[in-house]
């Protein structure tokens, strides 16, 4: 039997506060399939196919275990996250959220370990929704320092990022996670979190009290990220002096650059040239050390100088 539990609107309201980023949502099927058996999440709608918005009343029926709702991560108005949550239910996996937990700790990040079925789920609350895109930049940094595998298309073991996507399109939902505190339609049991008691108002109180990471302490803490070295643009046959790295500021407009933690950030001019990057903060250059810069949708620092028509060497003597 599920636990039924005394849940309050109030509960979930403040539940809803950290962990509903948009009113879109899905639900555990209580009924299994009839041929693979499991209980597969679906999007409710309507009978005539609207969809259907999340209320107060449905998050408090999942905190009383009487349906189990599943939480997208990306706010596609803004891009933004509430929290960000790392999944992992493979052989082993409690050894690699313990040691990720460890990691952030000492970065001064507090996440909440939350049972699950096969392994668990760390989850990380900020103060105010950040870049769904810096979120993913910090953790997979820390999970390549780790050595912990972040899990590929395919079958293949490894940890799983909640949200999945840098940024979805606003016709776009992007993957669900169960919210935390949800019963598992299979197993009829509720998952909790490790830091405190097994009831609803001592989890809460846990979760009240966790330290919210600000947009700032995200900034300094990519900031501090390994941005590759750019190398000397390849020499002419008849160049005999050494060229100094490629100064990428001098090729940028100034007066379009912000200046965010120890980096200034600004549009890619690489994104921008195939209409992306509106938000015009995927390119980051150092402060301190200018000669390296990076593109967090992924472009190359080949593309970056490509569109910035500084490809060609220079040739000077
Ligand atoms: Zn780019």
């Amino acid at each position: 039997m599920p636990q039924l539990l005394l849940a309050t609107p109030a509960m979930a309201a403040e539940y809803s506060n950290w962990f509903v980023n948009r009113r879109a949502y899905t639900r555990q099927s209580d009924r299994p399939h009839p041929e693979s058996g499991r209980h597969y999440y679906y999007r409710p709608g309507s009978k005539a196919g609207a969809e259907i918005a999340l209320e107060i009343e449905d998050v408090r029926r999942h905190l009383a275990g009487e349906i189990t709702l599943g939480i997208y991560a990306i706010n596609p108005g803004n891009q933004r996250v509430k929290w960000m949550a790392i999944d992992a239910d493979y052989r082993r996996s409690l050894d690699d959220l313990l040691k990720l937990q460890y990691e952030l700790q000492q970065n001064g990040v507090q996440a909440a370990l939350e049972q699950s079925r096969r392994g668990g789920h760390l989850w990380i609350l900020f103060e105010a929704p950040v870049l769904a895109k810096h979120a993913r930049v910090y953790i997979r940094h820390l999970a390549g320092q780790l050595a912990v595998q972040v899990k590929s298309t395919g079958p293949s073991d490894g940890i799983e990022l909640f949200p999945k996507q840098d940024r979805i399109d606003p016709v776009q939902f992007g993957n669900a996670i169960r919210g935390p505190l949800g019963i598992h339609r299979a197993v009829n049991r509720r998952y909790w979190f490790y830091g405190a008691a097994h009831d609803l108002e001592s989890q809460l109180a846990y979760l009240r009290q966790l330290r919210r990471v600000s947009e700032e302490q995200l900034a300094g803490l990519i900031a501090d990220l390994e941005m590759p070295e750019e190398a000397p643009l390849p020499q002419g046959g008849c160049a005999t002096h050494s060229r100094p790295g490629f100064q990428i500021l001098e090729f940028l407009d100034r007066s379009q650059l912000r200046r965010v933690g120890r980096n200034w950030v600004t549009r890619c001019p690489s994104c921008a040239a195939a209409g992306r990057d509106r938000g015009k903060d995927n390119l980051a250059v150092s402060v301190e050390e200018p000669l390296k810069y990076l593109c967090w949708a992924g472009c190359t620092n080949f593309q970056i100088r490509a569109a910035l028509g500084a490809s060609a060497p220079v040739l000077t003597r």
